[in-house]
């Protein structure tokens, strides 16, 4: 087949895929975006839709697969969501050249990059991220501990959020996966070649490396914000972050160069102004879902979250994963919860004058970006006429709130402009007319007038025509081959005016038309076309004319998201009944009374118990021993849960608090819920441990729950108590360390080191019932209590018994090999000298069982010895 015989559209499709590549080509043809070749066979798979094919040339047949591309958004969405990127390649034109319409990509769209509000999380930010990582330098030269350096950018083109910052750090991938894991991007670009970890949370977008050289990306950065030098930008000196902000400037340009209007700033930011959360900790604090099922309620969010409007939801997201480590400004979002928090008729108000507010955010976005429909402006004036009543309720000379009146402003020139020029209630969408508010356009009035007076004349022609003729059975008619006619009966023909000009004749009647009413029908059926396009072009003026404001009204909705946030929070504090944590720059952690925020929600009808979490001057690590289920875990958990809350600006469960602000929080928690492939339990835990040993200061908060429980006792025990020494010892780390065991054998360790204190949760046994207080005591603990939660879980009587029976032998043997005595004789031979039984209950570890665990061992050996 030479290229002659290809037909010219499979010529124009070749050319613009050769340019795509890596992306699904959607290619407009009608009604339809078509894809050909090894996309139709992706899409058909993917899409579950019919693979065709089409003739390309004499013979050849490729295979092809359509969408309607009025339904293209969700079909969009399903390949997006599966990580393929989209070229949407549109007809340019109306007039086609040489046979075929001109087409071109307008836009790719990629998981970072998409602006449709259905592919898009409501209240969650779409996060665009770029990495680039400093030269590789050969291992054997960096000297150990030495900092490796990464720019990190991120836009999230919805919102017009784009900031750039840079990490510097021994281990460097470790720092770009934790601020990778904060932002929780949706796509990550970086340059071909580089190596990153895997695992990085959001789908991998190499891009080729050329794009990201200095030279290139500091004009791209200069050319875009038409900017002299980037001094103004804080990226002084910052060459990898430039390199990323650069990158992502380009990649937008590729893929969706409308959106790039809206990134109207770029911020510097310090990873170190805010608190480091690993992704881990992230997880084990349940922070904005849950462990196990990945939900909202039940994490610190869901307790939290009582914002009204998306915008609140969005920036408390962020404030949860983001907690501050600047007194100065943590006290000044605890001043503003402080204020709602005392006034409840205020935050109810203002609660109330926030809940009716839509996404200003977005909306403003869809706004500059073009893709606004006439219902985006609707919600934007109606949130608008809504301003000054929430403005009014704000007090005035209220500190605490000047900074978010300042910038609070009320866009009356914006509303004013939407008031006057849009109607009332709009269609939907452009397709319909009466979009425009009459009076606000003299051209568009004319034209509605003009179309209105022709129809008029058109309805009145019948009962004018019949009179001027004298015929009574004269009729006005429409159809679509002739436009309006006038119908007269044979009979009556001889009374038609000279000027009818006969059109058609029927069996019984003659059919007219007049110059004159030709006219008028042409400006009818003109008009509505004519409408829509003015229409259309008045509507696109007024969303340049917002855009060119639109600073202002996305500054005015930062102010409503930090509104609502702080309601909510005061609004928490209000429901849960905390206080305001006083926080310092001091290393203390003082709190008093203090409560696990989801925990004490999820207590039906038993009350939570409350417990102090005071370092003593001095006291580095504590040691919590205490029996499995009686919270040692809450209680540690609600130490690190308080501590952050504190840092976010919230109210804290507690009586009293005072808390000097941390650097990091780690968790080494649970061993259940992290099986990863290929990697034990044991291993996990280790390697989690190896990571907070690293990266520890003293100014950490460390929870470290069961250290060890992943091996044997003495192996468990060793590693614990090494782990604890070197805490306490190591100058570089000495962090504040809260530390549950079940190895009795640890409480040793307050003997021996100075910093090290015991505390344990109480038991009560009051007439031989044995009953968890839940409340943290001085000292360790003596028994563990194991066999307590077996018959708690509701093991059978006699099995307890015995279990009792057992432990007091093993224990009155002090732990040496032992040879138990034999059973009462009904259980008959149960315990043999030589019973595998006897010997896998001699290998237990019973502390290191759950309770369905060791039910589940009793039916196995039930099954297997009782019947035997
Ligand atoms: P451990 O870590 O000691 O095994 P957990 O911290 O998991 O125990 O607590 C077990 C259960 O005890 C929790 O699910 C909760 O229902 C209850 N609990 C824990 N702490 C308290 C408390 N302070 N007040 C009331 N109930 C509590």
């Amino acid at each position: 087949m030479t290229s002659d015989d290809i037909s010219p559209i499979r010529k124009q499709y070749l050319e613009i895929k050769r340019q795509y590549p890596d992306a699904i080509l959607f290619f407009r043809l009608g009604d339809f975006y078509e894809t050909f070749d090894q996309d139709a066979e992706i899409a058909a798979r993917e899409l579950d839709i019919v693979l065709t094919s089409r003739s390309v040339a004499k013979g050849t047949r490729i295979p092809m697969a359509g969408i309607p591309h009025h339904a293209a958004e969700n079909y969009l969405a399903r390949l997006i969501e599966k990580g393929f990127h989209v070229a949407i390649c549109e007809q340019i034109g109306d007039q086609p050249v040489k046979g075929i319409f001109p087409r071109q990509v307008t836009r790719v769209v990629t998981p970072g990059t998409v602006i449709e509000p259905g592919l898009l999380p409501g209240d969650a930010n779409n996060y665009l991220t770029c990495v680039v990582l400093g030269d590789p330098i050969e291992t054997n030269e960096l000297p150990a501990g030495a900092f490796q350096h990464a720019g990190i950018a991120y836009v999230d083109i919805t919102t017009g959020e784009f900031a750039v910052t840079e990490l510097n750090n021994p281990d460097i991938l470790a720092a770009v996966r934790a601020e990778l894991v904060r932002l929780s991007p949706a796509e990550i670009l970086f340059p071909d070649g580089q190596k990153l970890t895997d695992s990085l949370p959001g789908h991998l977008t190499p891009w080729t490396a050329w794009r990201f050289e200095p030279g290139r990306c500091q004009e791209v950065i200069l050319q875009h914000f038409e900017a002299a030098s980037l001094d103004g930008f804080g990226l002084r000196g910052m060459t990898l972050g430039m390199r990323a902000a650069g990158g992502i400037l380009q990649y937008l340009q590729e893929t969706q160069p409308v959106a790039l209007k809206l990134l109207t700033s770029l911020n510097t930011y310090s990873t170190s102004e805010f608190m480091t959360l690993d992704a881990a900790t992230r997880r084990n604090l349940e922070l904005t879902e849950t462990l196990r099922t990945g939900a909202l309620k039940g994490s610190l969010l869901g307790v939290l979250d009582h914002t009204v409007t998306p915008m609140g939801k969005r920036l408390l997201v962020q404030w949860v994963s983001k907690p501050l480590l600047s007194v100065e400004r943590i006290n000044q979002r605890l001043d503003g919860v402080m204020l709602l928090h005392a006034n409840g008729m205020l935050r109810a108000e203002i609660r109330s004058a926030l809940k009716p507010l839509n996404d200003l955010e977005r909306l403003t976005n869809r706004v500059m970006a073009g893709t606004a429909q006439p219902r985006d402006l609707v919600a934007i004036r109606a949130t608008l006429e809504q301003l000054p009543t929430l403005r009014e309720r704000l007090p005035e000379n209220e500190t605490s709130l000047s900074e978010l009146l300042l910038n609070f402003n009320l866009c009356t020139d914006e509303l004013q402009l939407l008031q006057s020029a849009l109607d009332d209630e709009p269609p939907a969408t452009l397709q319909n007319v009466g979009v425009i508010r009459p009076g606000f356009s003299a051209e568009l009035d004319g034209v509605v007038e003009r179309s209105r007076h022709s129809r008029e004349w058109i309805a009145n022609l019948e009962n004018v025509e019949r009179e001027r003729t004298g015929i009574k059975s004269l009729k006005v008619g429409y159809n679509k081959v002739f436009g309006y006619y006038i119908e007269i009966t044979h009979s009556n023909t001889n009374l038609a005016p000279a000027e009818y000009i006969r059109k058609q004749t029927l069996v019984n009647a003659e059919r007219y038309i007049t110059p004159e009413m030709k006219e008028y029908e042409t400006l009818v059926l003109n008009a509505e076309e004519r409408i829509r396009e003015i229409e259309t072009r008045l509507f696109r003026e007024l969303c340049v004319s917002l855009s060119d404001t639109a600073r202002q009204l996305l500054a005015t909705a930062r102010v409503l998201a930090e509104l609502d946030v702080l309601a909510s929070l005061a609004e928490t504090a209000a429901h849960g009944g905390y206080i305001r944590p006083e926080v310092v720059s001091e290393d203390i952690l003082e709190v008093e009374g203090g409560r696990h925020p989801v925990v004490e929600q999820t207590l039906s009808g038993e009350r939570f118990v409350p417990n102090d979490i005071s370092f003593e001057s001095g006291e580095r690590v504590r040691i919590i021993t205490g029996p499995n289920m009686s919270g040692k875990s809450t209680y540690l958990r609600q130490a690190a849960l308080i501590t952050l809350m504190a840092q976010m600006g919230s109210f804290v469960p507690a009586a009293a608090a005072r808390i000097g602000v941390v650097d990091r929080i780690f968790t080494r928690i649970g061993a259940q819920d992290e099986i990863h492939a290929g990697q034990s339990t044991f291993m996990v835990e280790m390697v989690e441990t190896a990571n907070i040993l690293h990266h520890a200061t003293p100014r950490s908060l460390l929870i470290l729950d069961e250290i060890g429980r992943g091996t044997s006792t003495y192996d468990g025990v060793s590693i614990a108590w090494a782990v604890v020494e070197y805490i306490h010892n190591h100058p570089r780390l000495r962090a504040k360390t809260l530390f549950a065991t079940h190895y009795h054998e640890l409480t040793q360790l307050a003997d021996l080191l100075p910093g090290v204190r015991n505390y344990n949760v109480a038991v009560s046994e009051a007439d031989g019932k044995v009953v968890f207080l839940h409340k943290i005591v001085a000292g360790g603990a003596d028994r563990s209590y194991g066999i307590h939660v077996g018959q708690l879980a509701g093991l059978p009587r006699p099995v307890v018994q015995r279990a009792n029976e057992i432990l007091h032998q093993l224990e009155a043997s002090s732990g040496k090999a032992v040879r138990l005595s034999p059973v009462a004789a009904r259980q008959l031979a149960l315990f043999p000298e030589t019973n595998p039984l006897l010997d896998e209950i001699k290998s237990m570890d019973i502390n290191a069982l759950s309770p369905i665990e060791a039910l589940n061992k009793l039916y196995e050996w039930q099954r297997k010895y009782l019947e035997e």
